[in-house]
Parts: C-alpha cells; structure tokens; sequence
C-alpha cells in the first residue's frame, strides 16, 4: 500500500524541524495577543463556495468534495471560511470588540502535486475579526517578516497592493474588461472565460500570452476611491514607520475571492521553489463576515505554507531523538534501568531505556545511531554496588557515579552544554549560525 498521490508522511526525523517551525509560529501570535483556533478539517461544501468564491481554482477545480448521508461536504482547503464560520456561529463578536485568532493544520486541494505543492498540505495562519484600520495591516505584515526570520527564511520579500473595496473594485473590473475586450483573442482560453465571469483574476496568470495582454493595462492603484486610498497610504505609512521593506505590485490579486483593500505576498528571497515561491499570501477580507450571515465585522489574514517554509529556512532539528540511553544488562539491571529511566524524565531529561536485554554492543550501538549524548550501562555489577558507569559518547570518556547522584550529575551536564538547537526556551528556533540576522 501507498499513500495518496500527493499526500506525504512527516516522520519524526523531519517532523522535530516541522515542530521547530510550528513553535517560532506559536510564540509569534501568542506575543501578538493571538489565541488558537481549531476547527474541524471538515466544512459544509457551501461555505467554501460561497466564501472563496464560486468562479476560483480552488471552488471549481480543487476541492475534495463528497455526499456524506445527504449532506455535501469537503476537506476544507484553506482555514480563513472555517475561522470565519465559527466567529459567526459563536457570536464572537458579541464578546470583544477585536478578535485574534491563529491556527495551524492540514489543507487539502486537488492540484497537480509538485515541489512545494501538494494535494495535503499544512498552512499556518491567522485572522484578525474587528479591527478596520491600516495598523492592523502593517502589524500584521511585520509580524510576519519577524517570524520568517526568527525561522532563518533570508530577507523575505513583501509584496502589497490594494483592490479597494466594492465600489473601487466594481469600477476597476469594468475598466479591465473594457481593456481587454479587445485583446480577447490574444488571451489564454482561461482568462477569454475570466473576461467574463471574474476579469481580476487575469492579473493574476502566469500564462506567457495573458502577461503580454496586460502590458499597459490601467492598474487598480489609480481606481481607489478617497476612503480606499487613505488607507493604502496609512499601510505604507505604518510600514515605513516599522521599517518593514516592502514593494508594491499593483498586479498582485490573490486567488480567493473575498479579498479587498490590501493584499500581500511574501516570497522566499531565493527562488528555489520554481513558479510557486509565495511563502505566504494574506489580505483584507471586510466582506466575508457579513456575507456568511455575520454583522459588518472588518477582517484581515493570512496563511503560510508550512512545507514552504520549511524548503526556504535554515532551521535545524536537534540532531538527536534522547540525551540518555540506559543500557542495562540482565534482568535485575532491567528493572533497576526502568526505575532510573522514570526519575531522569520526571527530572526533564530525555531518555530512552532498552529493554531488549541485548548484548552490550548491541546496545552501544543503538545508543550511537540515537546520537544520544550519554550512555548509562548498569550491569548486576553496578546494581550491588550502587553506581553506574556514564559514558560520554561525543567525547569517548567514562565515569563511574554512584546510583543517587546519577538524575543531579546530568542535569548539571546538561545544562552546561545544551545540545545545538536543543535550547528549551520557546522563542529558540534552532536556526543555524549564520541565518539571518533581525533588523534592528
Ligand atoms: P492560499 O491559501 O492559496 O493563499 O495559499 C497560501 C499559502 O499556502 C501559499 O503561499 C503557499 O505557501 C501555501 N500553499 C497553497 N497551496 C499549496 C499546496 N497545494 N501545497 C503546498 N502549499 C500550498
């Protein structure tokens, strides 16, 4: 048996660098003032299409989508419908003014597997319900490049524009139509449809035939209405303010439908993604509240692609899965070894104990392929006399230390020299020497 066409398995060899990443996210938002959201990886079909919009990639091409007793469902394919399906259901907005939510779990679309995109994929994210004004954005942008560095991801590159909201965007999509209606034939066959049904997502191809039409083509920018604009040029403000470089790509519109005002991109600063580089994608989303039967509650958010990520940082797994490996020998040595084995992990410590009653170079050998810091061999021996002998298997020296003193004499070891990465410290990433630096 194998697993679905792209779907993968993590194991924990790569699961301790995902874990890495996971945590530099987690302790992002927390200091945010963000609080976890978990929704259920399974969603009505009709809040995705209703909220993604119906005329996506996503909505008409990618959704793993089935009947179940009756009722249309689907795994869901990004987080931001559910996050807001729930603000809605729970009333949340009765509760607090302002709403800050982050989430982390497998998406699933039906797209063509390749580096960097899968038909399973894990996004990290956040949403914040409530807060209308460009602050939020540019906080939200800059929290984002200081996560990308904390996790070793080189200068990360921000992209923003903005696509007004409704009376600006309703303006702008009349003005593209009118200006490719003449190009149509030139188009490709998906955007001579888009003309049609949803003419802003031809900003967005990357058909050779679509960018050449678009040469010249009036931009959204010089559509924005005065409300529209005062906020795109607060955004830049605050950016400038934070210092949080950035560029702005009037050609920027994101797959989902639901967006307006600002949208941002980040992208790896080096391309070893091929075409689909963006780390993260994220934008305003003032409409979608109301349109899932909320109040007019403004909203902003964004999702990063974990597996992306993790290709564009320099993060590093702690090199070993234990610190102690207990190697006892015989039965008695066994027991005394499981007893030893508990005190050590109440104590903090990892520590494997094998069980096997294996040979003494068998189990040195295991304990060498864990790339565990110590082995503690207790023989009967050692159990009558009350002591073990501590190998140190990095610097090939050995101690004998009486049987009481064993939990304080690695705790003490360990705290002089925490292994590279292995830092408990939540804020620690485990990014490599040299990654890049956060700017002042
Ligand atoms: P989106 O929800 O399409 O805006 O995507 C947000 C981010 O999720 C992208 O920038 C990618 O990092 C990631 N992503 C989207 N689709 C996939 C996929 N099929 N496989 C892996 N990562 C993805």
């Amino acid at each position: 048996m194998r697993a679905v066409k792209g779907m993968n398995d993590i194991l924990p060899g790569e699961s301790r660098r995902w874990q890495r990443v996971e945590s530099a996210f987690r302790s992002t938002m927390e200091r945010l003032g963000y609080g976890e959201v978990r929704t259920p990886y399974v969603e009505p079909t009709g809040l995705f299409v209703r909220a993604i919009g119906e005329t996506t990639d996503v909505v008409e091409k990618e959704m793993y989508s089935f009947v179940f007793h009756d009722e249309p469902i689907t795994l869901r394919p990004e987080g931001t419908a559910g996050a807001a399906r729930a603000y809605v259901e729970h009333r949340v907005h009765n509760d607090e003014p302002v709403t800050r939510w982050f989430y982390m779990g497998a998406m699933f679309r039906g797209e063509r597997p390749a580096k960097g995109r899968y038909r399973q994929f894990y996004q990290v994210g956040a949403e914040c319900f409530g807060d209308a004004g460009p602050g939020c954005d540019a906080e939200m942008i800059d929290a984002l490049v200081m996560f990308l560095t904390d996790i070793g991801v080189a200068s990360p590159d921000v992209f923003i524009n903005s696509i007004g909201s409704g009376q600006t965007r309703a303006l702008y999509t009349e003005a593209l139509r009118k200006a490719l209606e003449p190009k149509k034939e030139a188009l490709s066959p998906d955007s001579q449809r888009r003309l049609l049904t949803n003419p802003l997502r031809i900003l967005d191809s990357k058909h050779p035939a679509d960018r050449a039409a678009l040469e010249g083509i009036p931009t959204v920018l010089d559509f924005l209405s005065d409300d529209d604009r005062a906020h795109w040029d607060n955004l830049r403000r605050h950016l400038d303010a934070l210092g949080t470089p950035y560029q702005v790509d009037p050609h920027l519109v994101r797959g989902l439908d639901y967006y307006g005002r600002t949208l941002f991109e980040i992208k790896g600063a080096y391309d070893i993604l091929g075409a689909g580089s963006t780390l993260v994608g994220g934008g305003r989303y003032d409409g979608m509240i109301r349109s899932l039967g909320g109040p007019d509650v403004p909203a902003i958010g964004f999702a990063a692609g974990l597996e992306r990520l993790l290709l564009a940082s320099t993060v590093e797994a702690p090199q070993s899965a234990v610190d102690v490996f207990i190697a006892p020998l015989g039965d008695t040595a066994t027991a005394e070894a499981l007893v030893l084995g508990r005190q050590l992990r109440r104590a903090g410590v990892r520590c494997e104990v094998d069980t096997r009653n294996a040979s003494l170079k068998a189990l040195l050998r295991r304990a060498n392929a864990l790339r565990s810091t110590w082995a503690i061999i207790l023989g009967d021996r050692e159990v009558s006399e009350q002591v073990v002998e501590i190998k140190d298997l990095g610097r090939h020296t050995q101690t004998k230390v009486a049987r009481a003193e064993v939990v304080g004499y690695i705790q003490s070891r360990l705290a002089e020299a925490p292994a590279p990465g292995d830092g408990a410290g939540g804020l620690d990433a485990g990014v490599a020497p040299g990654a890049a630096a956060e700017k002042p």
